[in-house]
């Protein structure tokens, strides 16, 4: 175990993000008083130039690689091109330059999607480029793939410290909760809320309502990231979850329960139905001493809380 230095220079990429928002939030509870950010105004990741400047400027000690190009299903299906770039340009350029520039430690976040599309359940780590990828999103992954393999060769080369985490599906305040682009929790709990206010009769659920999801509570996501911060030196990238999942038929009952819709769901099967699951295997995690606290159902009605603070559906926009 490595007792960071409060004091110590922790850089956030992608602080403004769900994932991001989250870890700045565990750090600054946890007492760290050096948390760096930049808004994307400032700093735009994919430009090479302005990353090295801003890490020959700032010097950070550890880095958290929270920054992506992230979407729901029918984004990831619709802007291929700005997901394989905008990923691979944000991966080059903070993992070259944190390396250059003597960072301690960085971790990488990978995702459950990069996994093969039918790999054995529950999916271990070392499933990972043993099969195909599901279609939606192969750009993404592709590009997430080579972010945790640049961990693994800078490790390898040069004896850069860096881990990568593999998180399931992740959910929270600050999420997306755009129609189009965000992913299916957030997106079902604002079409059951703007159901409930109309009055509505029905819901309209994409796909089959069969696909099994496991959902991992972005404040449990960051308590991981930081943990494995302290406790975890190894080139195998490793699994973050809540070790159970759910259909997104039981899902989507769980959000009109705790939202208060109760009118009829209509399951569009035009719409894709993605990859039919994604559940990790979360035992090296838990070895190595972590569990995942928060429950779904208090994690939807947590969320829920927020989207309200925010204004419901206009907050989102
Ligand atoms: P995925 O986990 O990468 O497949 O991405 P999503 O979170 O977007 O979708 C997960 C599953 O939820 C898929 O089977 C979708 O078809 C289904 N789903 C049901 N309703 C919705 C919805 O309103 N929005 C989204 N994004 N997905 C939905």
């Amino acid at each position: 175990m490595v007792e960071i230095n409060k004091e110590a220079r922790v850089y956030v990429a992608g602080h403004r993000g769900l994932v991001g928002s989250a870890i700045c939030r565990a750090l600054k509870s946890a007492g760290y008083t050096n948390v760096i950010t930049r808004p994307r105004a400032e700093l735009d990741l994919c430009d090479r130039a302005a990353v090295d400047r801003f890490f020959g400027a700032e010097k950070p000690d550890y880095v958290f690689v929270a920054a992506a190009k992230v979407g729901g299903i029918h984004a990831n299906n619709t802007q291929p091109a700005a997901f394989i770039h905008d990923n691979l340009s944000i991966e080059i350029n903070l993992i070259d330059a944190a390396y250059r520039h003597g960072a301690e430690k960085l971790l990488f976040l990978g995702s459950s999607c990069i996994y093969p599309k039918l790999a054995p359940q529950p999916i271990r780590e070392e499933y990972l480029l043993t099969g195909e990828l599901e279609p939606t999103n192969e750009p993404y992954a592709i590009a997430k793939i080579a972010g945790l393999k640049m961990c693994e060769s800078y490790r390898r080369q040069y004896g850069f410290n860096a881990i990568s985490v593999m998180p399931t599906n992740i959910y929270g305040p600050g999420d997306n909760f755009d129609l189009e682009t965000g992913h299916v929790l957030p997106a079902l709990i604002r079409k059951a809320h703007e159901a409930k206010v109309s009055g509505a009769k029905e819901m309209g659920v994409w796909g089959t309502g069969n696909p099994r999801r496991e959902f991992l509570h972005v404040d449990d996501l960051a308590d991981a990231c930081l943990f494995c911060m302290q406790r975890y030196e190894d080139s195998l990238a490793l699994n973050v979850g809540v070790g159970d999942d759910v259909t997104i038929r039981e899902l989507v009952e769980t959000v009109c329960d705790v939202v208060g819709f109760e009118g009829e769901l209509v399951f569009d099967t035009s719409k894709p139905d993605g990859t039919p699951r994604k559940w990790l295997d979360v035992g090296r995690l838990a070895d190595l001493g972590w569990r995942a606290k928060i429950g779904l159902r208090d994690g939807i009605t947590d969320t829920y809380r927020w989207y309200l603070e925010q204004g419901g559906a206009l907050a989102a926009e």
